[in-house]
Order: C-alpha cells, then structure tokens, then sequence
C-alpha cells in the first residue's frame, strides 16, 4: 500500500514548524507535549463519547458521566506522554480546566448536536500523488456539517475556521466517502470551548469548496516534496510555538530553539 500522511503531520510539516516535524516523525524523536493537549484529550474523549451514547441510544449522558470520562482520558493521556510543564500545580490547574470545558460541552454544545458518526477514520486515495492523507472526522452531523472542538485559553479570530487545514482534509474526505463530485461544497464548523473567567461557547462556521481542495492538495505536493528532498526549514523564530513552553524541542534538542539564541524567549 501507498504511504500516507496524517492530516495532523501535514499541517505541522506545512504549518506550524517543518523542523518539528523532522524532529519527529524523521528522526523518531518523541517529547512530551504541554500539559494543556492532555486537557484538549480529555474535553475530546469526553464529547466523542457523549455522542457515541447519542447515536446508540438517542439520548445524551449525564453530564457528570462526561466529566468523569474526560478526567480519566486527560489522566490517562498524561501518565502515558508526560508534559513538559508537569508540576502539582499546572497539573492541578489543567484537570481543573477539563472539568469545566468537558461540562461546558455536555450542558451547552451536546445538546445542539445531531450526531450521524463520530470519529471517523478515513484515507483519502490521491491517485496521482505519491502519498496518501489519513486522518479522523470528530463529528458527522445528519445534515451532513463537520465539525471538530478546540480548547482555548482565549477567544479565537473568526478566520481560523476559514484557514484550517484539518477542515479542509476532513471535506474532501467526505466527499470521496460518499462517493460525491470531488469539488462539492461541505460546511464546517469549530466549536470553541474558551476558558476564560465564565468558560463560553464560540461556534465559528465556514465551508470548504474546490477552490480550498486544490490548494489543500497544493500541501500534500509540497509536503511530498520537503519529505523526498529532506530539506525541514524551521518556522519563524518570533512565532509562539518556538518557544520552552510550547515545543519540547526547544530546550536541548533543536538547533534553532535556544541554542542558536543569544536570547532566549522562554516567556513566551
Ligand atoms: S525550537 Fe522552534 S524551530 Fe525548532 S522545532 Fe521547535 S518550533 Fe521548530
């Protein structure tokens, strides 16, 4: 079979930091994410679940059940990756977090919901391309939207949803699984779960056409091309990711972190 990339691994090869993604998924080389992904694992697993029980039964879980489930998907996911900003407090602050966003889900968002399918794993065949692109769907809706929910200390900036490429991946997908015309226009949407002093909703909605399907293969082309040639450059040294807090390469791995620094940015 064809190799293939993970929507994920595409958008950080083509996105966030070539250079991590070398680091990575070239080199082998794993690091322990920040602790607040364990708190975005744990809201996930929390809302998959919820609507798995809405399809299977056609009622929701209690809420407390949600709760109980993300809690156990964000300890389990630290005990196995670890985090790079691990101590009692951030610990205690993250598991905090995950009650109040995995709760903000199952009383405000899950209700609203329609659920048809819930992660769905797809492989989107690129006959003409070398590779392949996997990935999982969140959510289906019967009225055919998909949707995906994000964590977030702060209110997002509407165009994330327009740029996102893992919506534009899960698009396309659909569109091949159900045996559509390829350029077929597919709404989406992110549910923000924002935990600010009285966490909130922030539906952001968008959707994807031929024009954001040629240049989402564009990506898979040049990501083709950087993983042929091996040629990883990093991202900006100004951008948030590139930073102690927020790549695990930063530290003592990377030559573009804080040993090629006369300044570090750790504050970051
Ligand atoms: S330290 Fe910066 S350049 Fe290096 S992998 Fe991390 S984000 Fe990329």
């Amino acid at each position: 079979m064809k190799p293939a990339i993970h929507q994920s691994q595409l958008d950080m090869l083509t996105g966030k930091c070539a250079i991590m993604y070398e680091h990575r998924y070239i080199n082998n080389i794993k690091v322990p994410p920040g602790i607040a992904v364990h708190a975005g694992t744990g809201v996930h697993q929390g809302a998959a679940k919820n609507y798995e029980h809405t399809i299977e039964h056609g009622t929701l879980l209690d809420t407390e059940a949600v709760v109980e489930i993300a809690v156990s998907a964000f300890d389990a996911a630290l005990e196995k990756d670890g985090a790079i900003d691990d101590s009692p407090s951030e610990r205690g602050d993250a598991k905090d977090k995950t009650v109040r966003l995995a709760r903000l889900h199952a009383e405000r968002v899950a209700p609203a919901r329609m659920p048809a399918a819930v992660e769905k794993s797809f492989r989107l065949e690129l006959g003409n391309y070398p590779i392949d692109v996997v990935g999982t769907i969140d959510l289906i809706e019967k009225n055919d939207e998909l949707s995906d929910v994000k964590t977030s200390g702060k209110s997002p900036q509407e165009s994330i949803v327009h740029s996102s490429v893992q919506l534009s991946a899960y698009a396309l997908a659909k569109n091949a699984m159900d045996g559509k015309p390829l350029n077929t226009e597919v709404a989406v949407r992110l549910d923000y779960l924002v935990d600010t002093k009285l966490p909130k909703h922030v539906p952001l909605h968008s959707s994807r056409n031929g024009i954001d399907y040629q240049n989402f293969l564009k990506r898979v082309e040049l990501a083709n091309q950087m993983i042929e040639s091996g040629v990883f450059p990093p991202t900006s040294p100004g951008n948030w990711v590139c930073s102690a807090k927020w790549c695990g390469y930063y530290n003592d791995i990377c030559a573009f972190g804080r040993r090629g620094r006369s300044h570090n940015t750790e504050g970051n």
